[in-house]
């Protein structure tokens, strides 16, 4: 891609009469241009297509279409617009000039043509065509970084799962939407029951491979337009968007047994058998129509799920 003229530059020459064509495919060939032809304005705009030249030598006298509805139509699409085109004119017709910039030209030659300043003009332009194709590049591998560091920003690193602040963010969101179009929002808030039981036992990696499994298995009994979370440290918390108190009820205790019935390794020395969580459970408009709020009593269930036996959902 760095490149300041004549490597890799293509050319296309458009023109309907055989010796002009020849002419400039000379001058431009000897320089070492990859120079590809065209006799008409159809011709060219299928080759500008397929070929994505780097320059363009337009005549302006054709039949079918003239250079000026040429260049205007390269000049509106999206895909051609910044392929330079140099006009090329009868000497100094001042009115196909002026008829020339109003279709977008970026230059122009007239006949008949003098090598040196033909050249000229090609390099000076190809010099502005190549920068501008570079600076698309870096902006393309920006844009690229950006999506990376955006979905690094949100994501928590342990389980891949959305981060707590992303769940905030995507919280008020789904309950502003839900206010709007009175619909109704979940929140489950759970917690991994005698964890700290776990990981004195088993030691830390061991407690991490538990969070990553059950980020899983949280993860695939969802649907896709719900919002799962690492919310803290071995707390997880899910939005469930368009869900009802009843639903929510339904997904959580589905949870709640396949964490369960896992075969998670080491699960045996938990006190109550086997790795188990516990679950609160919130819902808009049902109580209360503020993001806080309802994370708060979500939470306050949740602890009320503890006090209650763990391994246990609670809805009110
Ligand atoms: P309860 O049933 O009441 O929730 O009991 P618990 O032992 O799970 O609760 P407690 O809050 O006492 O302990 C939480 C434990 O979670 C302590 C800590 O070691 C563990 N933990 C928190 N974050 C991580 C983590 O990122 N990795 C691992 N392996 N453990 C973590
Ligand atoms: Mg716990
Ligand atoms: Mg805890």
């Amino acid at each position: 891609m760095m490149n300041n003229g004549v490597e890799n530059s293509k050319i296309l020459i458009v023109d309907d009469i055989a010796l002009n064509r020849k002419l400039q495919h000379a001058y431009l060939d000897a320089v070492g241009y990859d120079v590809i032809v065209a006799k008409d304005g159809v011709e060219a705009l299928e080759k500008i297509k397929n070929e994505s030249p780097d320059l363009i030598l337009l005549d302006v006298m054709m039949p079918k279409m003239n250079g000026f509805e040429v260049c205007r139509e390269l000049k509106n699409n999206e895909e051609t617009r910044f392929i330079p085109v140099i006009l090329v004119t009868a000497l100094n017709e001042i009115e196909n000039k002026i008829k020339g910039i109003e279709a977008g030209a970026d230059d122009f030659i007239s006949k008949p043509f003098n090598k040196l300043e033909l050249l000229a003009r090609v390099k000076s332009l190809l010099r502005i065509k190549h920068l501008h194709d570079e600076l698309e590049l870096k902006i393309k591998e920006l844009e690229a970084t950006q999506r990376k560091l955006y979905q690094l920003a949100i994501t928590d690193g342990l389980t891949d799962l959305y981060n707590y602040r992303y769940f905030n963010e995507q919280l008020y969101r789904e309950l502003t939407r839900a206010k709007r179009h009175n619909l109704s929002v979940s929140v489950i808030m759970l917690d991994i029951d005698f964890f700290k039981n776990f990981n004195d036992t088993h030691g830390h990696p061991a407690g991490d491979k538990v969070l990553k499994t059950i980020a899983k298995l949280l993860y695939t009994n969802i649907r896709k337009i719900d919002i799962a979370a690492r919310y803290g440290g071995e707390e997880f918390a899910i939005v469930l968007v368009e869900t009802n108190k009843e639903s929510a009820s339904i997904v959580a205790n589905k949870i709640k047994k396949i964490v369960e019935d896992y075969p998670f390794l080491h699960q045996e020395t938990q006190p109550n058998g086997k790795l188990t969580i516990s679950a609160g459970v919130a819902t808009f408009p049902d109580d209360t129509d503020d993001p806080d709020a309802l994370i708060k009593i979500a939470d306050n269930r949740l602890y009320k799920a503890k006090e209650q036996g763990r391994n246990r959902v609670v809805l009110e």
